[in-house]
């Protein structure tokens, strides 16, 4: 049985879903929703979800897509929630300001923040969407590989970001403390991961179905709220915001109703989960 990856506590663990190789737990101690399951080849994963086939996941197919075109790759920037959030934090830094993006997939985001006059940088295990990403922003700029291995001294970037990175990982602790290690002290970070509290994920669990297609293993190892988020990040920063995202839909009638179903919520129930920390506490 696996040990909470945010606390290590194993006692008292409920059991909340079952699925084909293991379930999810919820940990007693810290909340955090994880799978007890093995964790597989993930490198292999990620090459081929960044691939032509990539596994029936859409939104990869888009962002491939995009990253050839620069009218559409604007057009993401703007709709997807999680990129227009990102951009809007981007617009409170200074100019010239070092930012790195950890999973950065076809390199959008590096590409919004070089226009905005900041310097990129980012980082994916994924040797296709590295090629994306290096053709918008420069070979130099984009390192194959994990955060973890990235070569790099400490206190490096004013701004790491990551962007539905979390909830992929295993072990969620080495990552978040390699990002504060990185982090200068006056630095930020930015992250989102799905909120287990959408409002169709809850509706649906209500009705005793799957809650998403997504939430399991291999792709997704752990379920956030916005209390077991921002109880982690408050052990490592000072400052922490978190909040939630509106849903984004393919279609532009549900892009449309979005704003109304995220307002009914009291902006609470949104698709993922969106945190900024600042004044990290040590870096470790
Ligand atoms: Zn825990």
């Amino acid at each position: 049985m696996r040990d909470c990856p945010i606390c290590q506590h194993s006692q008292g663990v409920k059991t909340v879903e079952r699925f084909a190789g293991g379930e999810f737990f919820e940990c007693s101690s810290c909340g955090l929703h994880y799978a007890n399951t093995e964790t597989g080849n993930l490198t292999q994963y990620y090459r081929e979800i960044w691939s032509e086939g990539h596994l029936g996941q859409r939104p990869y197919e888009e962002k491939m897509r995009a990253a050839l075109e620069p009218a559409r790759l604007e057009g993401l920037l703007r709709e997807i929630p999680r990129y227009s959030w990102a951009v809007s934090q981007f617009r409170r830094l200074s100019r010239g300001a070092s930012v790195l993006d950890v999973g950065c997939g076809e390199g959008g985001l590096l590409w919004a923040a070089r226009k905005l006059g900041l310097e990129p940088h980012g980082c994916d295990l994924s040797p296709g969407a590295v090629d994306l990403a290096r053709r918008l922003v420069g070979d130099d700029a984009v390192y194959l590989g994990t955060i973890l291995d990235l070569p790099c001294e400490a206190q490096k970037f004013d701004c790491i970001v990551a962007l539905e990175v979390l909830e992929h990982l295993p072990e969620v602790r080495p990552f978040v403390e390699r990002m504060t290690w990185l982090l200068k002290p006056g630095g930020i970070l930015l992250l989102t991961t799905p909120n287990r509290n959408r409002v169709f994920a809850v509706a649906k669990r209500a009705l005793g179905r799957p809650h998403s297609n997504t939430d399991y293993p291999p792709h997704h190892f752990t379920r956030w709220s916005t209390a077991v988020l921002g109880g982690l990040l408050g052990e490592y920063y000072q400052d922490v915001r978190v909040g939630s995202l509106r849903y984004y839909f393919h279609h532009a009638v549900g892009r449309v109703l979005s704003y109304p179903i995220h307002a009914a919520t009291f902006g609470r129930m949104g698709q993922s989960l969106c945190a900024r920390a600042g004044r990290p506490r040590i870096a470790r």
